[in-house]
């Protein structure tokens, strides 16, 4: 197949798409990466500022990772977890995230991506408490904005309509309160009043539904695709103390934050939360092979493992769980992270990137700007004062898109006038400031355009 003939096949059915637009545009075909940048069919080397999908946060072409992942694959390509059988390098890849992980955390479920994973936290929460004798205890609450992926389980939690329409989601045991959202929020400016607002809207939740009713609240320590949502301080705290406070179980989605997105090696380190449940994905094998892992606390899986009786088993399972070369991979994407210097460099770098974003807090079209390490939004609003939203007919984030492959830079522009940002931790200052020359140009050239203005 030569490259226009791949562009335009349609076979393949892509994730979270538009069908007509998908085949009016056709597929840009990436070819090859090196470091942040990628390069396309047509000949483009694009600056990557979201690392693929808030994933890659090592840069493409680790040659360490290449090495294991090869001799991984010619000693061992496959293992089964099932029947007692296991591999060296899921054994060891769980051992080292114990280690690292919150201490409330002392197992590791492995899955295969962000979605399964959710999947598999809200089957072991129905199972614990079904086995503990609290079989009552069936209601999730998510927050309004929140991303949980797209099973036919999570999708429930996750919160944007797309996710739910023609989907039968959410179930009526799902339910999501009032985002914090600082920048839309009544109490803007006040953060104690946003913290006191969750805690209370959760609080209001539970007795609603009744304490003995409610198996768990879910969220991401910062909201990613509804926006990047960056809560006040002291936020994810007051909601682990008020699930402790409810009786309920507190599970941190760290699918995003986790692997030094936000600074810490997980976003809950920021406030020391424990959480009862930890789901991460993405930065754990940075995008190099697909893996998720579920951290549960040891009463959750000694609850579930009281509850089986001696010759049953605990019904959950995937073929590919624990799969030996993605565990070689996060074996050594997490010492790039720590003995590789990368979490540091993350750390050095997210001045920089939190200056670039306030900086363009000066831009007509910029409403808001936030950041936590290396994780950040723009908020592009037609009226700062209003703060209000440009017309949805005028499909700014499609004219984003557009402008940005043309000044060769990746980024996600939200249908909702939201640019999110996530660079590599492996970025240089130098391809820090070419993403802000490259974002600056591509705002302005939107901003010129007669419909916009
Ligand atoms: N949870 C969160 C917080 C996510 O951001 C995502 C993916 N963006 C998921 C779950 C689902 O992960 P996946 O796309 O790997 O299934």
């Amino acid at each position: 197949m030569n490259a226009s003939s791949l562009a335009e096949s349609g076979h393949v059915i892509p994730s979270v798409h538009n069908p007509h637009e998908h085949q009016r545009r056709g597929t840009t075909v990436l070819e090859s990466a090196k470091g942040v940048f990628l390069r396309d069919a047509n000949g483009n080397t694009l600056l990557d500022a979201f690392s693929g999908l808030w994933c890659v946060n090592v840069g493409y072409g680790q040659d360490s990772i290449v090495k294991v992942a090869t001799e991984q694959l010619a000693r061992l390509p496959y293992a089964t977890n099932y029947f007692g059988f296991g591999s060296e390098p899921s054994i060891r890849l769980a051992e080292r995230l114990i280690e690292l992980a919150p201490k409330s955390l002392q197992r590791v479920y492995f899955g295969l991506g962000g979605s399964d994973a959710v999947d598999s936290a809200l089957r072991f929460i129905t199972h614990y408490y079904n086995a503990i004798g609290l079989p009552g205890k069936k209601h999730i609450i998510a927050l309004e904005r929140g991303y949980h992926g797209s099973s036919s389980t999570g999708s429930g939690l996750t919160a944007l309509t797309s996710f739910h329409r023609n989907f039968d989601v959410p179930l009526k045991t799902q339910h999501h309160i009032p985002s914090p959202y600082p920048y839309r929020n009544a109490h803007a400016g006040d953060d104690a009043a946003i913290i006191a607002g969750s805690v209370s809207a959760l609080e209001a939740a539970v007795q609603a539904l009744g304490r003995d009713q409610v198996a768990a609240f879910i969220c991401e320590p910062v909201q990613g695709s509804g926006g990047v949502i960056v809560p006040p301080k002291g936020w994810l705290k007051a909601m682990r103390d008020a699930c402790t406070r409810l009786g309920i179980l507190f599970v941190a989605d760290e699918v995003i934050t986790a692997f030094g997105r936000t600074g810490p090696l997980f976003a809950c380190e920021h406030e020391g939360v424990e959480p009862d449940i930890m789901i991460v994905a993405k930065g754990l094998t940075a995008g190099y092979a697909p893996m998720s892992a579920v951290m549960l606390s040891e009463r959750i899986y000694q609850g579930m493992a009281d509850g089986c009786a001696p010759g049953a088993v605990i019904g959950h399972g995937q073929t590919y769980s624990a799969h030996p070369v993605s565990a070689a991979i996060g074996l050594e994407v997490l010492r790039l992270y720590t003995e590789g210097g990368l979490l540091a460099n993350g750390k050095a770098r997210a001045p920089e990137f939190a200056a670039g974003l306030d900086d363009l807090l000066a831009h007509p079209l910029v409403g808001d700007s936030r950041h936590i390490g290396m994780l950040g939004a723009l908020e592009l609003v037609t009226d700062k004062a209003t703060k209000a939203k440009f017309d949805p007919e005028l499909k700014l984030h499609e004219r984003l898109f557009k402008a940005a492959y043309d000044n060769k830079i990746v980024f996600r522009a939200f249908n909702d006038d939201i640019l999110g940002f996530a660079p590599a931790l492996s970025y240089t200052e130098s391809e820090m400031a070419l993403l802000f020359e490259r974002l600056r140009k591509t705002l302005d050239q939107v901003l010129g355009q007669a419909e916009v203005r």
